[in-house]
């Protein structure tokens, strides 16, 4: 299926494998039943595709992760329970036994806290830069060690873009995969692996579900990457979870599944490990959410657009962070702007940030003084929402990733939703010119 309007609706599901219910069903079942003994064996030897225990998969989860898949122009996927739950299994899945990674210091703050003071916990570093766009930044930290360049395609809250394609031809020529956070665009916005990307993560708590009721993550892969090279010998040593050590058939990820090799360690060994398996209650409910995927993002991005304009013109308003300004035909040559321009031609989100004059006395009074936005740390919502990131969101983040990521002490961060862009203005300018009166 070619178009995300249609993929998001039909992809990953057959009715016909579900008694013929024209919406995926909720299988809130623990286990399966396995029919007879060669089935079992075959199922619990991988060899054979299947349901058996929905700590290892479940059909309405399945149906999510062939449909994220199909979005994103992967190969396959996984669901987790989170998106930090993505965000870690998939890091730690190209990086565990001393592995070190690059990534910017602008990323998610749970994610930035995870890579700079716990991961390093479990032997696994971060190489941090100040632009990930600065492929000779990069490209010198690269080493033996060196397992995956992590980044987000769009970044919050400054909304600066990635440089996806340059990244990911910069890592394959040193045999490197390159990871994207995608949760910010969304696939109706950004395909990372169109433009080269190894694998895809996402919060689907965000604007893939769109109605901040669940959390939920998924890993796509591409099924491009050779995790068969020597830089990763946890894909090509034997283990038992994937052998037959009776008949003395001993195999690796790497040389019992190929180009799925990836995919399936994750599942294998680390959602059966840690056991943070999506729901299918949440499954389902972010089934529902991904069908209005295109007509949500297309217009929450219309808004976002109109209202950082509209910021741009008020006094009070020393800055407005919206890279899909680019966009406006305003000539700006700038790199981001012409990236936005190459890769985002759709637009670059829900998402921007502004920094008020004053400091924490006049954010505090806009955020008690707006109406129609919730004060809500969550972003991608069919409600419009607002938060102070230094306080809130990048809380747990030290002070020069804070600065890196422009995260000033009086920086407001909105998340534009479905209500009418005529009153989400009038609801700033009233609240921004309170909190100066
Ligand atoms: C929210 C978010 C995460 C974490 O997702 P959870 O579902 O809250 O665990 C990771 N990356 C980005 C870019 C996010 O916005």
């Amino acid at each position: 299926m070619c178009h995300v309007e249609t993929s998001a609706i039909h992809s990953g599901y057959t009715a016909a494998d579900h008694v013929h219910a024209a919406v995926p069903p909720i299988y809130l079942s623990a286990a399966f039943h396995m029919e007879s003994a060669n089935r079992g064996d075959a199922l619990s030897a991988g060899t054979q595709d299947g349901f058996s225990y929905s700590r290892v998969a479940n059909p309405t989860v399945d149906v999510l992760e062939r449909r994220i898949a199909a979005l994103e122009g992967g190969r396959s996927a996984v669901a987790v329970a989170s998106g930090m739950a993505a965000v870690s299994f998939a890091l730690l899945c190209a990086a565990e036994g001393g592995g070190r990674i690059i990534a910017p210091k602008t990323l998610y703050g749970a994610s930035v806290d995870a890579m700079a003071s716990f991961f390093p916990q479990f032997g696994v570093h971060t190489d941090f830069v100040d632009d990930i766009n600065d492929l000779a930044e990069v490209e010198a930290l690269i080493g033996p060690d060196t397992r995956a360049i992590f980044a987000e395609s769009v970044a919050n809250p400054s909304t600066e873009v990635t440089d996806v394609a340059a990244l990911a031809e910069l890592a394959h020529r040193h045999g490197v995969p390159l990871i994207v956070d995608n949760t910010v665009p969304t696939p109706y916005l950004f395909q990372p692996i169109r433009w080269g990307a190894d694998v895809v993560v996402h919060s689907t708590t965000k604007g893939i579900n769109g109605h901040g009721n669940t959390l939920g993550g998924v890993i796509v892969d591409a099924g491009n990457f050779d995790w068969g090279s020597p830089r990763f010998p946890q894909f090509t040593q034997p283990e038992l979870v994937v052998s037959d050590d009776r008949a003395g058939a001993w195999h690796s990820f790497a040389s019992r599944f190929g180009a799925d090799a990836y995919i399936r360690r994750v599942r294998i060994k680390y959602v059966r490990t840690f056991g943070a398996v999506e729901s299918p209650v949440n499954a389902y409910l972010q089934l529902l959410g991904l069908e209005t995927l295109a007509v949500r993002v297309r217009e929450q991005t219309r808004s976002a657009q109109a209202i950082a304009r509209h910021l741009r013109t008020l006094p009070h308003v020393r800055r407005v962070n919206y890279s899909g300004l680019a966009l406006d035909g305003a000539p700006d040559c700038g790199a981001q702007a012409q990236l936005v321009r190459r890769l985002f031609a759709r637009g670059v989100g829900s998402v921007l940030s502004f920094e008020l004059d004053g400091g924490r006395e006049q954010v505090s009074r806009v955020l008690d003084g707006v109406r129609v936005f919730s004060y809500v740390p969550n972003i991608g919502d069919a409600r419009s929402l607002i938060v102070d990131p230094a306080r809130i969101t990048h809380r747990e983040v030290p002070a020069e990733f804070r600065e890196a990521a422009g995260v000033s002490d009086n920086l407001i961060r909105l998340s534009v939703g479905l209500e009418h862009v005529d009153d989400l203005i009038a609801d700033l300018d009233a609240a921004i010119a309170d909190a100066y009166a």
